[in-house]
């Protein structure tokens, strides 16, 4: 059969599966089983594939259909325009985090040698992001998982930010070794009665996507490590979810009772990030603690 011939025929088996966006993942597994570029695959339509490369093209089907995503499968994800690898040990970054990315640049933009935390790096898609948008920016990555952080490292590597990323294990804002000027996170936020909604649930790290019962347990741990970890009129963005922002918004009021909080949606109408900006410095309960 040709490559068009089956790429039609992954497009109807993954579409019969429900599978969203068929054309393009059956383009995608085909590509990652010929090692071609795109411009290539569609030079090479009329082709046919021999029988190994079908047998291996048939097995990732097969995987997609048991719902593995695309994504861990061929090892590849794209995230603010750069390819990230990624596997069974990180969270796929998605597209609606890009508007974390975008907000953390804004920020920044006004001081080309903000020092930034990213807690909770994962694959490190924030990190990297900030890193090669911002030259000029120190960037420290934190993560509780050991394994993650290895992700995270193969990933700076790749897009040569090693030097410019301090990869620090360790519980959110614990392992920082100096305050910084902006504190971006994507945490677990999930509610537990939600994740078995999530998809790829079956797949992706629990760890990354259960937020406790509503979701912001983790949120709340991070901000009441605030105190100490960041500088006097700091930032703090965090991504969120449907419905989760207006208790955050709260929740960060109570904390921060001088502190502006906006809420920002992202393109589907979403609560996706929170801002907010400290204009004085934050205490925590034992004032000999505070900045
Ligand atoms: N947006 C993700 C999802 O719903 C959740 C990511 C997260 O918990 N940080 O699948």
């Amino acid at each position: 059969m040709t490559l068009r011939e089956v790429m039609g025929r992954a497009r109807e088996v993954l579409t019969a599966a429900s599978i969203d966006d068929a054309a393009l993942e059956s383009e995608m597994l085909l590509r990652y089983v010929l090692n071609l570029s795109r411009v290539e695959l569609f030079q090479q339509l009329n082709t046919a594939l021999t029988p190994g490369q079908e047998q291996a093209f048939a097995g990732l089907v097969a995987r997609r259909l048991s719902r593995e995503p695309t994504a861990y499968i061929t090892g590849h994800r794209e995230f603010y325009g750069l390819d990230f690898y990624v596997d069974r040990r990180v969270l796929i970054p998605r597209p609606e985090t890009e508007l974390l990315v975008e907000k953390a640049i804004a920020l920044a933009e006004g001081n080309p040698i903000a020092v930034i935390a990213d807690v909770g790096t994962g694959s490190g898609a924030i990190a990297v992001s900030l890193a090669v948008n911002l030259p000029g920016a120190k960037i420290y990555a934190t993560d509780i998982a050991a394994d993650a952080l290895d992700v995270a490292r193969l990933n700076c590597r790749k897009h040569g930010v090693a030097g410019q990323i301090g990869l620090l294990e360790g519980d959110l804002l614990d392992p920082l070794p100096r305050p910084v000027d902006i504190i971006v996170a994507n945490l677990p936020y999930v509610r537990k009665s939600d994740l078995a909604q999530v998809n790829t649930i079956d797949f992706e790290p629990k760890i990354a996507l259960d937020g406790g019962a509503d979701g912001l347990d983790k949120l709340r741990c991070l901000c009441q490590q605030v105190p100490g970890k960041l500088r006097h009129g700091g930032h703090i963005l965090l991504e969120i979810g449907q419905g989760q922002g207006e208790a955050i918004s709260m929740l960060l009021h109570r904390l921060f009772p001088f502190a502006g909080v906006e809420v920002t949606p992202d393109l589907a109408g979403i609560d996706r990030v929170v801002a907010v900006t400290l204009t004085v410095p934050v205490f925590s309960s034992s004032p000999s603690a505070s900045l």
